[in-house]
């Protein structure tokens, strides 16, 4: 199988070329990307031999060239936004890792559904601001849409059979959506308010990137989550639960009407829903250790407290407002994401400035590309200004 790794210098980026690695019989590299780390995307080059590369711009991209060039590499170096699309789309690519974080990676992962690819999709923020147009790309082109978020990972390993999107007829009741509850599970609000991004990103079960171990902590990720189950399984948002589970042990669950509840457990490492879909429908060698339930013991449930994580709430509503919503709720989420990293806002003003950039965008259908890029544009300009109202 011929892949492109979009992200390819990210937490998950890095997690699939360890998979690819183990099965150099199984897997051929022909495009990696990565926005700013040269020497990474150059160590990666040096391993993988693959085709293309490309950098965020022309200077890194001339850096990596050099690097590339010195190692005796005959790798074609791109960059830019073009770029990423083409490589995600060129007709040798049988599947595409799409791993870009946040609102950039939504291009370039479109083009590889509207390529008809095997879509491995990590990047959910493309889902939660696209959902409706992306998801008829993937019916149009025929391509095959894999989730590699280890909870959608875990819903799609205990969905019927060729589930077909209809929850009724494959007697389904619920989606089960398990949360670590992140660092800050047992804080309370008091405390939240002076929480530093060193506690932030400092995930007890999972190793990841900056920004979603802050919408680990928000909770903003189990929002982003629910969004991203309602388009992949076609699920309603009444039909979606989120249960606190701290031992990340159960990824998630599927409730059937006739009271089978189906799960996929493991040790909480990206590579095991990598593997997955890498291979899909065979199972291949992950590098993950089995499962000790021994060592596990025990497993927790507690249901989310929406006081200190409002974030889950105001996804829920902007899923459930349709249109525009959940693309201004994902575009206000990074802005101040970025900001609480920045040190320019404190951490419940995270959901703060979430919810107030939902009450200044008014309503609007989102019918095409254009009009979701429109969405999240207007989503930033109204965080932005928002933010600069506070201080
Ligand atoms: P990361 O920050 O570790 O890596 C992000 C990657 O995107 C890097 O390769 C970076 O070079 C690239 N990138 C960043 N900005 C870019 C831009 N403007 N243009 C092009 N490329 C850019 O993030 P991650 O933790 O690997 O997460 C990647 C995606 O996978 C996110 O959407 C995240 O929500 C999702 N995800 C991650 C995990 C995890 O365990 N890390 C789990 C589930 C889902
Ligand atoms: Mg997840």
């Amino acid at each position: 199988m011929k892949l492109t790794v979009l992200g390819a210098t990210g937490s998950i980026g890095v997690s699939t070329l360890d998979v690819v690695a183990r099965h150099p019989d199984r897997f051929e590299v022909v495009a990696l990307t990565g926005h700013s780390q040269v020497e990474v995307l150059a160590a990666q080059c040096r391993q993988f031999h693959p085709a293309y590369a490309v950098m965020g711009n022309a200077t890194d991209a001339q850096r990596l060239a050099l690097l590339l060039k010195e190692s005796g590499l005959r790798t074609e170096v791109m960059h830019g936004a073009e770029a990423l699309a083409q490589v995600a789309s060129l007709a040798e690519v049988d599947a595409v890792m799409a791993a870009i974080v946040g609102a950039a990676g939504l291009s370039p992962t479109l083009a590889a559904a509207r390529a008809g690819k095997r879509v491995l999709l990590a990047n959910k923020e493309a889902l939660v601001m696209a959902g409706a147009v992306f998801m008829a790309e993937v019916r149009r082109a025929g391509a095959l849409l894999l989730p590699i978020d280890s909870e959608h990972n875990a819903v799609f390993q205990s969905m019927p059979h060729n589930y077909a999107g209809d929850m009724t007829r494959g007697g389904v009741r619920r989606i089960l959506l398990t949360a670590s509850g992140g660092p800050f599970r047992t804080t309370p609000l008091d405390v939240l308010s002076r929480v530093t991004p060193e506690q932030a990103v400092a995930h007890p079960n999972w190793s990841m990137g900056r920004k979603i171990s802050v919408d680990s902590a928000t909770m903003m990720n189990k929002g982003l989550e629910v969004i991203e189950a309602h388009w992949l399984f076609n699920a309603p948002a009444d039909r979606i639960e989120v249960v606190i589970h701290p031992q990340s042990v159960i990824h998630s669950l599927v409730d059937y009407e006739d009271g089978s509840v189906l799960a996929q457990l493991g040790n909480p490492d990206m590579r095991t829903p990598i593997a997955h879909a890498l291979a899909w429908p065979e199972r291949i060698d992950s590098g993950v250790a089995a499962l000790d339930l021994f060592a596990v013991g025990r497993l927790d449930f507690e249901r989310p407290d929406l006081a200190r994580f409002p974030c889950i709430d105001l996804a829920y509503r902007a899923l459930r407002a349709e249109g525009n919503a959940a693309a201004v709720l994902n575009a206000a989420n990074e802005v101040a994401v970025a900001a609480f990293l920045d040190r320019r806002l404190p951490f419940l003003g995270i959901a703060e400035i979430i919810a107030a950039t939902l009450d200044a965008v008014p309503q609007a259908a989102v019918p095409d590309l254009a009009a979701v890029l429109e969405a999240d544009r207007q989503g930033r300009a109204a965080a932005v200004a928002i933010l600069a109202h506070r201080s």
